[in-house]
Formats: C-alpha cells, sequence, structure tokens
C-alpha cells in the first residue's frame, strides 16, 4: 500500500503572522496518486460514515481517471457545500473512520480529495453537477431560517425539488458559524461565498437582518402563504465558568471574539474599522474547535504569548486533531488537567490574573469521558490581561422563546420526532438546534428534513 500523501501546508512561523489559509491544497498530481490509493470497495464502508450519503468511491475514481468534471458532478449531486466540507469536517471521525484502509494503515485521503475537487470546480466554473433546477418552481413557498449548513441544505435540496425557497437569516450575511465563527485560515469567505452562489443559482432567495421571533414571527411566515418551514437556528448561546471575576474587561466568550474578527473583519483594520483590542498574555479555556480557532486568531492578531487552559488531558481534547495540531506548531501553550477558579483585575476593572486549580481525571462521566476531578491544594496563578472562554453553546433560545407551541428539551433544543417535525404542524428543524454538533450532521439533518418537507407537502399544501 503507498503512503497516504500529505496535505500541503504553510510553515507554522510564516502562516501565525496572517491570515490567509494554512492548508494549500493538493495539486493535480498529488490528488490522482491519493486516489488511486483507493482501492474501490464492492461494499463501500466510507459511503455509511458520510452524513450526507456522498458516493466516494465513484467520485475518487473519476479524479483517478482524470475525469474532474466527473468527479465535481458526483460531489455535488449529494453536497452543495463541497469546498466547505473538504476544509472542516471532521472526516477522522467519519468517512475515513470507515474506509477499510485504515485498518492496517492510513485511511484514504477522502477529505482533502473533496477539497480539491471543489477546489478544481470552483477555478474551472464547471457547471457539473450543479445543482441547476429542471424547469420552473411549482409555486409552494418554503422558509428557512437560519442560513448556517443545516438551513443552506435545506434550502438547496428544496429548491432542486421545486419548492419556491426564502431564507430568513438575522445577521447581516448569510453562513452561519462557516461565516462569523469558522477563521478565514481555516475556511476563506470567499470559497464560502463561491458556495452560497450556487445556492442563489438555484433560485433560492435570502432576506437578511430578519430575526425571526422579532422582526417576524413563525405565524407571519404562514400568513405570508408560506406552506412549511425549517428552523436552523444553530448553537449562539455562549456558556459561562460562572466563577467569580468573570465579567472584569477583557474576558469575552469566544463567540463574541470571533464575531467581531470574523464577520465584522476586525483582523482587516484598518481597512474595516472594527478594531479588537488584544492583550499581550492571552488565556483561552476550553479544548474544542472553537478553542483552537480563538488561540489561533489571537495569536494573528499579536498577542505574545497565548496559552490554552483545558480540564480534560490530551486524549479527551474534543477538538479535530489537525487543528490542535496546527495550533500547536504555531506556538499556542497547552495547559491540561487545569481549570479556572477567579478571575483577578485592576482598580479600574482590566482582568490581570487568572486563578486555577490542577485536575485528575476519575471514572467515566455520562459523555463516556473520565470525569475531572479537583485536585484539594493545587491552586496557582497565571498572570493575564485576556481572556476567552470557550467551554461551549447553547441552542438558540430567541425563537423557541418567543414561539407558542414550539416545545424544547431539558437542554434547550426543539423536539422533533422521526420526520423533524417539531411540536408545530408544518414546522421542521435541524442542526445544532436540535442538539448537532457539527457541519456535516447539520448538512445531514437539512438533507432528511427537506425529503421529509417535501412528503408533508405533498400530502397538506
Ligand atoms: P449555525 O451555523 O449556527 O447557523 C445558524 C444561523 O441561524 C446563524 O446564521 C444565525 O445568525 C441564524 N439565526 C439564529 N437565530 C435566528 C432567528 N431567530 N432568525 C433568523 N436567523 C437566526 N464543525 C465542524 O464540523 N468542523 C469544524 O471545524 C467546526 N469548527 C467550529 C468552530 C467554531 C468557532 C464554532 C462555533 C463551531 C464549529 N463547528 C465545527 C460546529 C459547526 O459550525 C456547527 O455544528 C454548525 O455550524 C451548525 O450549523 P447550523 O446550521 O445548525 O447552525
Ligand atoms: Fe475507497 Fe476507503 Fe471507501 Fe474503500 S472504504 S471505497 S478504500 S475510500
Amino acid at each position: 500500500m503507498t503512503d497516504r500523501i500529505k496535505m500541503p501546508e504553510r510553515p507554522p512561523k510564516e502562516r501565525a503572522k496572517d491570515f490567509k489559509e494554512v492548508n494549500t491544497g493538493y495539486t493535480k498530481e498529488q490528488a490522482r496518486d491519493e486516489a488511486k490509493r483507493c482501492i474501490q470497495c464492492k461494499k463501500p464502508l466510507c459511503v455509511g460514515g458520510c452524513p450526507v450519503e456522498i458516493n466516494i468511491p465513484g467520485f475518487i475514481k473519476a479524479i483517478a481517471d482524470g475525469d474532474m468534471d466527473k468527479a465535481a458532478g458526483i460531489l455535488k449531486d449529494k453536497n452543495d457545500l463541497p469546498a466547505v466540507c473538504g476544509r472542516v469536517c471532521p472526516q477522522e471521525e467519519q468517512c475515513e473512520l470507515k474506509c477499510i484502509l485504515g485498518k492496517k494503515g492510513k485511511p484514504v485521503a477522502i477529505g482533502n480529495l473533496e477539497r480539491f475537487t471543489a477546489d478544481w470546480a470552483q477555478k474551472n466554473q464547471t457547471e457539473a453537477g450543479s445543482s441547476k433546477k429542471e424547469g420552473k418552481t411549482n409555486g409552494i413557498k418554503v422558509a428557512v431560517v437560519g442560513s448556517g449548513p443545516a438551513g443552506l441544505t435545506a434550502a438547496g435540496d428544496l429548491a432542486k425539488m421545486g419548492y419556491d425557497v426564502s431564507i430568513f437569516e438575522s445577521l447581516h450575511e448569510p453562513g452561519g458559524v462557516l461565516r462569523y465563527g469558522i477563521p478565514e485560515f481555516r475556511l476563506p469567505a470567499a470559497i464560502l461565498d463561491h458556495e452560497l452562489g450556487n445556492l442563489a443559482k438555484l433560485g433560492v432567495k435570502t432576506c437578511l437582518n430578519c430575526l425571526v421571533g422579532r422582526t417576524k414571527s413563525i405565524s407571519d411566515i404562514f400568513k405570508e402563504g408560506f406552506k412549511a418551514a425549517f428552523i436552523g437556528t444553530g448553537a449562539g448561546l455562549p456558556s459561562f465558568l460562572n466563577v467569580p471575576g468573570e465579567n472584569l474587561n477583557h474576558i469575552y466568550s469566544a463567540n463574541e471574539f470571533l464575531v467581531r474578527v470574523n464577520l465584522m473583519r476586525g483582523f482587516e483594520f484598518p481597512e474595516y474599522d472594527t478594531p479588537v483590542w488584544i492583550g499581550k498574555k492571552v488565556v483561552v479555556v476550553g479544548g474544542g474547535n472553537t478553542a483552537m480557532d480563538a488561540a489561533r486568531t489571537s495569536l494573528r492578531l499579536g498577542a505574545e504569548e497565548v496559552t490554552l487552559v483545558y480540564r480534560r488531558s490530551r486524549q479527551e481534547l474534543p477538538a479535530r486533531a489537525e487543528e490542535a495540531h496546527h495550533a500547536e506548531e504555531e506556538g499556542i501553550k497547552f495547559m491540561f488537567l487545569t481549570n479556572p477558579v477567579r478571575f483577578g483585575g485592576d482598580d479600574k476593572g482590566f482582568v490581570t490574573e487568572m486563578e486555577c486549580v490542577k485536575m485528575e481525571l476519575g471514572e467515566p462521566d455520562d459523555s463516556g469521558r473520565r470525569r475531572p476531578q479537583v485536585i484539594p491544594g493545587s491552586n496557582f496563578i497565571i498572570p493575564v490581561n485576556m481572556a476567552i472562554i470557550a467551554i461551549g453553546l447553547g441552542p438558540n433560545p430567541v425563537l423557541p422563546s418567543l414561539t407558542k407551541g414550539l416545545e424544547r428539551d431539558k437542554w434547550g433544543h426543539l423536539i422533533i420526532d422521526k420526520s423533524y417535525m417539531t411540536t408545530l404542524p408544518g414546522v421542521f428543524a435541524g442542526g445544532d438546534i436540535v442538539g448537532g454538533e457539527t457541519v456535516i450532521q447539520a448538512m445531514g439533518m437539512g438533507k432528511r428534513a427537506a425529503r421529509s418537507i417535501d412528503e408533508y407537502l405533498k400530502k397538506n399544501a
């Protein structure tokens, strides 16, 4: 078996100073060599690991045969955001985890090949597989609330089925976390814009600056003639540590920090008049992708020392392995088995220190991960002048709290049945608002909900 071809990337010292993309993508030759590693299994397990059911061996074979138009067509048949997924999907836990070659060696680099194909299609402006709608719309209006990956996928699939789809988005730009959370050095906005352009070609309309629940309600939407709605409002509610001193100045939630930098283009000051203050000594609390993104972003904006503090050990880090590896290469310091218990500040109210305790791992908790326990008397102080809290995001509460009859579970997720219908007839939901955690899970739910909406409308429209 030949070796898996490594994704080319920029040197850590160079890339840690700017927001240009870290990974540079396969060359044509590298893509073809990697594609030839696929043994074209008769029963390809990789497909079962892909929530949007891409014909993985099919598009890989087309690359190996040099037929890029065909590869792009197969990919786009199931996935309207392949250049996004090729960059941010945790393939190592999905399709690549199932790849048979992984049993004895390294799995085929399915994600890298997906990125290569999608970028090729963008560069060559191929229409292959692109989602062109046959004929006119059927005139039945469907509303999609939220333009993250769940909403975008539901909207694209419904438009392909012939529905007249409108997306209502509260922010001034579409894309959800793909726009305001994931930084430019992992997912350039231009790549996202291109994929959004493909959706617009399908006739999907987008209404920005519309906070459903406040600007208009779900019942207003039905009064406007929409026959069904899909809610994909995501998880935008930051969790906090609830420790003394957390309200001091220069302590941010990761969400606020990343929105300021990405959506408001704080990293392009002074071209954009939205500067972001950065401390010299920054701590980021958390171990997921959001924590890695916040840490690497503060480094790029000029922090001299960035320390990531995580209460479990390296083995439990929830971030994608590649992101943690890149962060470490760029100079982010990791402090494992450590948890903050207090922040202290100066007389003007600015943070100056973070008191922590050391932790040890006990028995597994409900999530199956070993529960961190405080080591008594292990308190110590880290001097800091900026802290970013990245310990999780809860479901967005605005729409459910303002919509009668839309019921939630104890975690705040919308309750749905097997067909993704909420407790309101004709209102479906998917993505992080119902408990998803990744881009591809959100897309998979958007896809399956679109099929259910179609079935529902065939009976009810
Ligand atoms: P979102 O992407 O959150 O989109 C929801 C949209 O709904 C937003 O645009 C919001 O403005 C809008 N909205 C909310 N309320 C309303 C309302 N009332 N009216 C109108 N619009 C509304 N996953 C991965 O797979 N790989 C990664 O590398 C990765 N990195 C991440 C990095 C960060 C910083 C974060 C925060 C998350 C990351 N994730 C990653 C998780 C992933 O981004 C989410 O699981 C995914 O975006 C969820 O998609 P969604 O469509 O459900 O919601
Ligand atoms: Fe190719 Fe691996 Fe899928 Fe088999 S499981 S078809 S080797 S990518």
